[in-house]
């Protein structure tokens, strides 16, 4: 789960390009006008708002039946996915559930959906409790994560330095807390799920945590990439992440670049250059061989900055034991 200083430090990682300084939690304050700021993203400015669209989700679709639900205002700025088929649609991840996201995919299908998630971290699982069918690979992160969180553990989410405007109607931030949820079937590397004329094939990409996986949609050429990539400060700094596996997962990502149209990423914009994936291998393995020069950020931890994205680390965390 976040803390008080990922916070911040995503706040100041958010403003890196313009030279940002490692910040206490005091400078939070005045980061936080940065992080607002920023909004709306220009790469917004080019697609139009779905009708679905509310005030605290803005829907954008894509391609054909193939939705971007996002929460600009929550400092996460995290994006879920309605992939609608013939015969049922997945939702690929529901959000931080601060506001309820079944509004929103009961406007733009009446097929049934099931939900499978990118990654068991909260801001991707927060609106599973209100879904009947969540596939998951039943990894031990994914079933611990199934059995919710308190308000305490994600009551910074809701707090005001995490959001650009007020919450939503009839919320009250001391309510929120993550509500368990079934996992209802299992799914495994290479399985594919067939939704009626699109086919969408499952891929356990382990590393930013154990349970992470992507998407590809061969036909179209998507891939949906959850946190393992993103064009922003790519989180590898917590507890649950693994170098390793992020590496072969990069790498194994990275060679289906050639065939791909689009990377459809879990934050922040919603789509990406399939090339950046090979940039994210090339640019991982320089962090590692020490070819990039870190940048500060919280105390604690360093950005490395790789073309329009970074990773985000531990301080310390590559030197010699
Ligand atoms: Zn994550």
């Amino acid at each position: 789960m976040r803390s008080r200083a990922p916070l911040t430090l995503a706040l100041c990682a958010a403003s890196i390009l313009a030279g940002c300084a490692a910040r206490g939690p005091v400078q939070a304050e005045s980061a936080l006008g940065s992080f607002c700021e920023r909004l709306p993203r220009p790469e917004y400015a080019s697609l139009s708002r779905h009708a679905a669209s509310d005030d605290w989700f803005e829907v954008y679709e894509l391609r054909p039946g193939t939705f971007a639900i996002y929460e600009p205002w929550q400092w996460q700025e995290v994006i879920s996915w309605l992939i609608v088929g013939e015969r049922r649609a997945l939702l690929f991840d529901t959000g931080n559930g601060i506001d309820d996201i079944t509004r929103v995919t009961a406007a733009l299908t009446d097929l049934p959906i099931t939900v499978l998630n990118s990654h068991g971290h909260a801001d991707h699982v927060g609106g599973n409790h209100a879904y009947a069918n969540v596939l998951s690979t039943m990894d031990d992160f994914s079933i611990a994560r199934s059995r919710g969180l308190p308000h305490e553990a994600v009551a910074e989410e809701v707090s005001p330095a995490a959001l650009c405007r007020g919450l939503p109607g009839g919320m009250v931030a001391a309510d929120h807390r993550l509500r368990p949820y079934a996992l209802t079937e299992r799914v495994s590397d290479g399985e594919r799920i067939d939704l009626g004329g699109r086919t969408l094939e499952v891929l356990e990409i382990p590393g930013h945590t154990p349970d992470s996986i992507a998407l590809l949609e061969r036909d179209g050429g998507y891939l949906w990439t959850g946190d393992t990539f993103y064009v922003g400060p790519i989180w590898l700094y917590a507890e649950e992440t693994d170098f390793a596996a992020y590496r072969a997962s990069l790498a194994r990502l990275a060679a289906l670049a050639p065939g791909l149209t689009a990377l459809f990423p879990a934050h922040n914009t919603p789509e990406a250059d399939p090339a950046l994936l090979e940039m994210a291998l090339a640019g991982f393995d320089a962090m590692r061989a020490g070819d990039i020069e870190a940048e500060p950020g919280w105390p604690g931890t360093v950005t490395y900055p790789v073309g329009p994205f970074s990773f985000l680390v531990r301080e310390g965390v590559f030197d010699a034991p």
